[in-house]
């Protein structure tokens, strides 16, 4: 049921489609010379893609905004910390990327491919030989660089204003897993049926790049891998430790399940105290927002006003104001909150 995704780098030269435990699909989807702007988009909805970064917004309505954009963007950036799926699916799977890569850019009339990936020399090396077609842009391996907003800002120049979408700038930024699953649809006519994820248990040791059919209970996953889960020990958080989320083991495999990482609750639990005003999360915040002034509007109701909504509407939840705060305050469970008052 779980198979590894391969890291065999010789194995690239000879590339294995993976098996799968579906069927295969009664119609035979459109070759990349099919692939125009009027059914490009339907053809994501047939295949039922969604953001697969961690979004999970539709894939179609991303597509149709964007026709006319001059850049495709493979987005390979990742950098929740901890996560190397991106990365794996770019170094091992790059056929199907390239597939679904060429097939946006050519729904979209975009003359350009951008690869951004980390600033790994060894990594840049092997995508110049797997990615030729594609200019490469390294970015800094430092939570969030991986953020549309933050890759248009080193691509143009210039940080998008508030509220502009990439594709107003003419860019359109794809997930690597979200290409990945494009391709595997167009060369080999599987919908999106399958999760690539980052699967790992720091206090053993354990880490793997593996992929999982969408619907599994995640206890079957970690029983797979043998690995000794105690719900009063142990929690699992999903999908990356500053944007995810806790889930159980009753809990599936989803589209946007980036990762299951395994944590112990003892080093999890530091306790909380009150706000020191030493700005650290203003100045920590890639937006320039104001985490702390935010939480506080929050939580006092005051939430109506034109600035409190456009800093709120701004704010993509990195959680990056909560990791640096030295009183261990979780402002992220607040914002959270407060983009249900928009
Ligand atoms: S979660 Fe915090 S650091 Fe991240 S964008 Fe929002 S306010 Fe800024
Ligand atoms: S980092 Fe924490 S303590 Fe410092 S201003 Fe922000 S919320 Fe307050």
């Amino acid at each position: 049921m779980l198979r590894h995704i391969k890291t065999n780098w010789p194995d690239l030269l000879h590339f294995q489609p993976l098996e799968t435990p579906f069927p295969a699909p009664e119609r035979i989807f459109p070759g990349l010379e099919e692939i125009d702007p009027e059914t490009f988009p339907a053809f994501l909805d047939e295949i039922g893609l969604v953001g697969m970064g961690g979004s999970g917004f539709p894939a179609s309505e991303k597509i149709r905004a964007s026709i006319g954009a001059h850049t495709l963007v493979i987005n390979g950036v990742e950098c929740e910390p901890g996560i190397t799926v991106d990365q794996t699916i770019l170094l091992h799977h790059p056929l199907w990327v390239q597939a679904g890569a060429n097939a946006c850019a050519k729904a979209i009339g975009a003359t350009q491919v951008v690869l951004a990936v980390k600033n790994n020399p060894d990594h840049i090396s092997r995508f110049r030989v797997l990615y030729p077609e594609y200019d490469i842009a390294p970015f800094p391996d430092r939570y969030p660089a991986g953020a549309e907003k933050l890759i248009l800002k080193k691509l143009t120049g210039k940080m998008p204003p508030p509220g502009v979408r990439p594709y107003q700038m003419g860019y359109l930024v794809q997930n690597a897993v979200s290409l990945r699953a494009i391709g595997r649809a167009i060369v080999d006519g599987i919908p999106v049926v399958e999760r690539p994820l980052t699967l790992t248990m720091p206090s053993t040791g354990f880490y793997k790049n593996i992929i999982a059919p969408l619907g599994l209970p995640i206890r079957d996953v970690l029983e797979a891998f043998n690995l000794p889960f105690d719900p009063e020990a142990h929690l699992i958080s999903a999908s990356g430790l500053m944007m995810g989320n806790e889930v159980g083991l009753d809990d599936c495999i989803e589209k946007t399940t980036l990762s299951l990482i395994i944590l112990e609750r003892s080093k999890l639990e530091e306790k909380e105290r009150g706000c020191i005003r030493c700005g650290t999360c203003n100045t920590a915040c890639p937006l320039g927002l104001h985490p702390y002034a935010l939480v506080e509007r929050i939580k006092k109701g005051r939430t109506k006003s034109p600035a409190f909504k456009a800093q709120m509407t701004e704010c993509f939840l990195c959680g990056v104001c909560s990791a640096v705060c030295p009183s261990h305050i979780p402002l992220i469970r607040t914002l959270e909150e407060g983009k249900q008052c928009l």
